[in-house]
Formats: structure tokens, sequence, C-alpha cells
């Protein structure tokens, strides 16, 4: 199996992280795609994270209508920082040494990926996937092979799509009373309007 593995804080998930998938599943010829929703991101610890029973549900309202996509809690699950070596190495475990992984994120995760935790190690363990973000600079793979030795040869990179909409942008309008209507899922807008969500966020 080609499983793609799109781990995020998902507060909230929204249409970049819906497509990106989908252009990864469509691309790579991936079985399917796992939406991992982390329990505690290490690299967003500077901002008090929505509840993870919120991310969850919404993750799910998000997905209903994919066939190829699933939400794996293996993450929510475990306790401790989300570190995606322990989320990969779980993942294997559970579908069979037969099973190929392709990390999917965002080139402003790729940006971050030498300071993940045993980054030299994850990358033999699966190809990473990344995606235009709008805002950022295509990955320099040269600068990053020098911090993580192996990284280049196992970076898969996708020309599109290019979705402009981050979760922090979904929580300031929330928060200030603006539609976000086409940033999000219709089921996630709803649930975000029922369940009072954002509606003081930063
Ligand atoms: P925040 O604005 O709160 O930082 P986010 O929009 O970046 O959140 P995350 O849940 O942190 O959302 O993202 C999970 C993964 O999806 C990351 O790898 C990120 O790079 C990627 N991603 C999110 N939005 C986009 C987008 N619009 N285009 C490409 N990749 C994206």
């Amino acid at each position: 199996m080609r499983i793609g593995v799109l781990g995020g804080t998902f507060d909230p998930v929204h249409n970049g992280h819906v497509e990106v998938a989908g252009e990864a599943r469509v691309s790579l010829n991936l079985d399917t795609v796992l939406f991992v929703p982390a329990r505690q991101p290490w690299m967003k610890s500077d901002r008090p994270i929505t509840p993870v029973e919120h991310r969850v549900e919404m993750v799910r309202l998000a997905i209903s209508d994919y066939p190829f996509f699933c939400i794996s809690m293996v993450d929510v699950e475990r306790a401790g920082p989300t570190y995606t070596v322990d989320t990969i190495t779980q993942l294997k475990r559970q579908f069979g040494s037969g099973s190929e992984f392709f990390v999917i994120l965002g080139w402003d995760s790729l940006l971050d990926f030498p300071q993940w935790e045993e980054a030299s190690r994850l990358v033999t363990m699966c190809r990473l996937v990344t995606a235009p973000r709008p805002g950022y600079q295509p990955p320099d793979l040269e600068a990053l092979e020098s911090r993580v030795p192996g990284l280049a040869g196992r970076v898969i990179l996708l020309e599109k799509p290019e979705v402009d909409v981050s979760a922090t942008e979904i929580r300031r309008r929330v928060a200030r009373g603006l539609s976000i209507h086409g940033l999000v899922p219709e089921a996630v807008e709803m649930y975000i309007r029922e369940h009072g969500v954002y509606a003081t966020a930063m």
C-alpha cells in the first residue's frame, strides 16, 4: 500500500489541507491519505491550542465526502509531544512492512524539518511530499541536505495546488466576525459556528 500521511494541528482543518491531500493522492497514486491530528504540537507551544475533540471532529467532517481520506488517531492517543518519527514507526507497525509512507507537508513545514525529532532517521523511513505554500519560497534542497544528509533524495516536489489559506487566518476571521465561507469545507464552517469555536481566538 502507498499511504500518504498529512499530520497537522488542524486548528481548524481547511481547504488548503484538503486540496494538498487530494493533489498528493492523485499525482503519487496513493491508496489513501491519513489525516493525523496532533495531540500536542511541539512546534506550536507558543499559543493555546483548541481542545483536541473539536479539532478531531472538524477533520472527520472535512473528509467525510472523500473515500480515499481517513483519519488516524495515533497521535491523539499517544501521550507526550507529537513527533512524526513516532507516528511513522507506529503506522508501519499497524500497516505492515509492505507499506510505503509519504509524509505530506507544505513548504513552510519543510523549512522546519531539520529541527524535527530524529530527522535523519525519519527520512530513511518515508518520502517527504512537499506542496507549494503561498508566501513561502520553494525549498532550497541543497541547504536542507547539508543539515539532514539524505533528505534531498527523499523529497518529492508537487507543483500544485497553491491555496492561500491558513488556520491562523481562519481563527482571526472568526474572532472578528468575518466570513470563512470557501476557506473551509461547509460542514466545518457550520461546526465552528454552532460550537462557537474561535469566537475569542487571536
Ligand atoms: P497555522 O496557521 O495555525 O500555523 P496551518 O494552516 O499551517 O496552521 P497545520 O495544521 O499546521 O495548518 O498544517 C498541517 C500541514 O499542512 C503542514 O505541513 C502545513 O505546511 C500544511 N499546510 C497547511 N496549509 C497549507 C496550504 N494552504 N498549502 C500547503 N500546505 C499547507
